[in-house]
């Protein structure tokens, strides 16, 4: 069984801020849940998680691969929403994802076809496949970068804070989606909100100034929160 073990990480910022303080955690197959304030370390943890950030000390095991100096095969087998990503392109949303499955890889136009196709459909949008990504609301985006996540049949999913800023129908549709994917992989939802976790995960962990208050199953948290 695929596991995520999180050993004593620490990661101290230029400034002072101690922003992981002997993070240990141990995350099986399915949804968790990682609950926190602003500021608690989550996105810390979660750029780490997705090697874009370095860790002072500790280590990540993903199964075989060492996550802190594998980074490369770790990527392969990664899908990272991030909290904001950045720079919406002019491109439809057809054509990027048909461009990051042929950066993953996927070298034959008729695959590469298929799995858009399938994505798109799966994440709702078909219907909107040739609109800008610039132009997609901001339910739409995030269920676009599910898509994006999912291309490479990913083994880890990170998703930081994704319902910030979307409205009740759009949160329970990203919900759904979210319960279909998380059966398939690890799945890690940082997140402030605590409808969040309640709504979707078994497992989780609490986070504040950087340290693991909590981890364990989200019944017994609940009587915590
Ligand atoms: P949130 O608190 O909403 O999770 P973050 O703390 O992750 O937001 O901040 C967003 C971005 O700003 C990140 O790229 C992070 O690295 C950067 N950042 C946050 N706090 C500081 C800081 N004190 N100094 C420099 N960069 C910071
Ligand atoms: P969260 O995602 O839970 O809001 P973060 O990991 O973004 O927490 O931030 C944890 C602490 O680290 C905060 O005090 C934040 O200001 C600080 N921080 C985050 N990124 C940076 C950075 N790049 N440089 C300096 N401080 C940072």
């Amino acid at each position: 069984m695929l596991q995520l073990s999180i050993r004593s990480l620490n990661k101290q910022y230029a400034n002072g801020v101690h922003a992981l303080k002997d993070v240990t955690l141990t995350i099986q197959k399915g949804m968790f849940g990682l609950l926190g304030p602003n500021g608690a370390g989550k996105s810390s943890l979660m750029r780490t998680l997705a090697t874009l950030q370095d860790a002072d000390s500790g280590s990540v095991q993903l199964g075989e691969l060492d996550v802190l100096r594998e980074k490369e095969k770790v990527r392969q087998v990664l899908g990272y929403l991030p909290q904001e990503f950045g720079v919406y392109p002019r491109s439809s949303a057809v054509e990027l994802l048909d461009h990051l499955a042929l950066l993953k890889g996927v070298t034959q136009r008729a695959e590469r076809k298929e799995l858009v196709d399938y994505l798109l459909q799966k994440v709702n949008l078909f219907e909107h496949r040739k609109k800008a990504v610039k132009s997609f609301s901001g339910g739409m985006r995030q269920r676009f970068g599910i898509a994006q996540c999912l291309i490479g049949n990913p083994k880890l999913i990170i998703v930081d804070e994704p319902t910030a800023g979307l409205d009740p129908g759009e949160r329970n549709r990203f919900y759904n989606l979210l319960s279909e994917i998380g059966e398939e992989a690890i799945l890690i939802l940082s997140t402030h909100i605590v409808q969040d976790v309640r709504e979707l995960c078994t497992q989780m962990a609490i986070m504040n100034r950087g340290e693991v208050l909590y981890t364990g199953g989200v019944d017994e948290a609940l009587d915590l929160i």
